[in-house]
Formats: C-alpha cells, structure tokens, sequence
C-alpha cells in the first residue's frame, strides 16, 4: 500500500467490530475476561489498549519497521529508550540533540551509570568508541542550524563495531525520511510534532526494525507505564491521516519563505535545506527526498530578533514545531537554554538566531506577517 494511503486507513482493522469508519476510543482502564485463564487479548490498558495498539501498527508500517510503541511523550519514549542500557555501558551521541534529550542523558542517564561520548561528525564517531560502548545516538537535520548527517554512512559504522543505530526522525517523519531503511535499527520520534500535526497533544513514539529488541523495550514500556492514553492515541491516529498532504504544503510554504528571506539585506544567514545555498542541500535530496518546514535564520542584530519575535501576528511565539499553526522560536532562551553560553554561541546559538515552524497558512500571509515585523509594524 501507498505511504498516503497507509496514512489514512493503516492496514489492520481488528478493531472493527461494527464497521466504525475511525478508530473508536477504548476509554478503559481494564478488560473483563471471558473465563478463567482465557483473555480477549487485552487485561489492562497500560499493557496495551486497542486504540494504542491500532495507531502502533500504523506507526510501524510508515517507519517499515516490526513493531512500534507509543508513549506519552517523546520525553517518554527516550526515558524507556535508556532502561534498555545497564550502569558501567557507553553511548555515542550527537552534539545537537535536542536539549530536553541531553538533560535527560545528563541529570538521569549519568545518575544511573550510562556514560555518554558527544560528537559532531561521523568521522569522529570511531574515536570515541569504547569496548563498553552499546549505541549511537543522532538527530538529523539538526536543531536549530538544520545540519544532515549521513545516516548510511553512521549507519555502517554501527554495524561494524556491534553497536544500535538510533535515530531521532522528528523533524522529517517517515513521509520524507526512512532511518530503518538507512540502517538504523531505532527510530525515535517526538509525536508531539509534525505526525500529531495541530499542537493539540504530546506523544512520542519507538520503532523497532527487529522484533526481539521491540518485545524487550515492550516489556519495559509495560512495566514503567508511560505508554499513550487512548484519547491521545486517537489524537494522533487522526493527525498522521492528513500527515503527508500537510508536509507538502507545509514544505511548499517554506520554499518560499526561505526564498524570501534569502533576499532580504536585514538577515546575515537562512538556515533551510531546500536552498541550493545549503551545504547540505544534496544529502537531504539523497537521502530524504523531502527537505521539511523547519527553518532558521539569524538577523542583523539582537533588537531585530527580538522585535520580530514580539510584533508577529499570525506566527506565534511559542515553543515546538510541525502543527498547522506556524511558530517562531526563540532558541538561546527556549530550545537550547540549558546549553552552557560558551558552546552555545560556538555552535551559533546566539541573540540574532530564530527558528520558524513553517505552517499551513498561506505562504503569502506568513510573508506579509514577517515584512510588517521586519519593519517594526504595530502590534494593533
Ligand atoms: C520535541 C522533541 C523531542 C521531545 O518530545 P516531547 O514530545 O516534547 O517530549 C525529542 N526530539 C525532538 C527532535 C523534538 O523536537
């Protein structure tokens, strides 16, 4: 079946008992059985729940892989990741993560005996392994200067060294990018974003490309209970059937949002990888078909970046991304405050950098909004 297709009517309709055309909400808790030692299936919802379960299935056949699971956030989701690792074990992760992510390697993950090797480009992934080393962790495009990195090629020297290949997917979704497919053996998504699509609820999601390492996570998402409550499993079920007709649009809008700001002189550099500028506008042809609706983009100065962020109107200034709704960040004080101020401005993060969720208004209606903030326009 089509990616599209897949989308809207998943492939598994076990739940259809009355010929229901969405997926209904099992809003319970438990699950009476049928007789001594036998079970319909389900005993308990934080074990599983049919309408988690269908939007699990539905996960797993977009990402290609054998099974999914889906949490309560992505938080969530990376937080049982960690449980799979035991204290004296080593990981290799990228230097631009997300930032509640390294929080949670740094406050929790240290706390519990994992240690962690952050690196920046895959060459320098093979000096930093370590014989107690066990994955590598990467994010790509990266947030907030929109950076690919060559899956395949991490993807490689994962396999080579014994090592798990995992792979935030948030900012491009399996619509553009297949990690599985590229090697990686975890797919991680914050669901909050572009597969819930109307800022309406958070989610996160595992996919698992072999069924022994999904039964094991499985077991510890069942055990430590942050697995999705049906309501916000539905949510989600009905965000990802428009998922693919968003994400072009949404891309399309900032084709032309980015052209547009390439050519204003108040800007000293766009971030977005669908300019033919961008250094690493052939990786993501090659590698994700699609280049997103993420973009950044740094201003002449700390005042026009602020100016901006407060005289938008049809943009919001709000943290998070994907959703229908544009939004504008601001990533020094929101995304990537926690960073110490010296890696920060080396990576640069400084006052002069914003981050545009490119929405599904119309692209002409964003521009405009932009213009009047550029030009300092009255709130009224
Ligand atoms: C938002 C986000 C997360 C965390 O997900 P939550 O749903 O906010 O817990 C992880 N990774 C990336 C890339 C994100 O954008």
């Amino acid at each position: 079946m089509d990616f599209q297709t897949l989308c809207v009517h998943g492939r598994d309709k076990k739940y259809d008992l009355t010929g229901s055309i969405t997926v209904p909400i099992f809003q319970t808790a438990t699950f009476a059985h049928p007789g001594v030692g036998l079970s319909t299936g389900y005993d308990y919802s934080r074990s599983q729940n049919p309408t988690r379960e269908y939007l699990e299935q539905v996960m797993a056949d977009l990402e290609g892989g054998a099974e999914a699971l889906a949490f309560s956030s992505g938080m969530a989701a990376v937080a049982v990741l960690m449980e799979l690792f035991s204290p004296g074990e080593h990981l290799i992760v990228s230097d631009d993560l997300y930032g509640g992510t390294h929080r949670l390697f740094n406050h929790i993950s240290a706390k519990n005996g994992l240690s962690f090797s952050r690196i920046n480009t895959p060459e320098q992934i093979k000096s930093a392994l370590r014989p107690e080393s066990r994955a590598i962790f990467i994010e790509t495009p990266t947030n907030p200067l929109l950076r690919a990195i060559d899956i395949e090629a991490v993807a490689g020297i994962a396999a080579g060294s014994g090592l798990l290949l995992i792979v935030d997917n948030t900012f491009l979704t399996p619509y553009w990018q297949k990690p599985l497919a590229l090697g990686a053996d975890i797919v991680l998504h914050s669901g909050t974003k572009y597969l819930g699509g109307h800022n309406d609820t958070l989610a996160g999601f595992l996919v698992m490309k072999d069924p022994g390492l999904a039964e094991k996570l499985r077991f510890i998402s069942k055990t430590t209970g942050s697995g999705l409550a049906p309501f916000d499993s539905f949510l989600i079920v009905r965000g990802l059937k428009t998922l693919a007709v968003r994400l072009d649009r949404q891309e399309e809008n900032a084709l032309k949002i980015a052209d547009w700001l390439s050519g204003r002189a108040e800007l000293t550099q766009v971030n977005y990888p669908g300019l033919k500028s961008h250094p690493d506008y052939d990786l993501s042809r090659r590698q994700a078909g699609g280049f997103g609706a993420m973009i950044s983009f740094s201003v002449r100065d700390e005042t026009l970046a602020r100016q901006i962020l407060e005289q938008v109107k049809i943009i919001r200034y709000a943290e998070s991304l994907g959703g229908v709704e544009s939004l504008i960040t601001y990533p020094m004080l929101q995304t990537h405050a926690d960073l110490p101020e010296a890696e920060r401005l080396e990576r640069g993060i400084d006052g002069r950098l914003l981050r545009l969720s490119v929405g599904l208004e119309s692209a002409e209606d964003l521009i405009g909004d932009l213009s009047r903030a550029f030009a300092g326009g009255s709130r009224s």
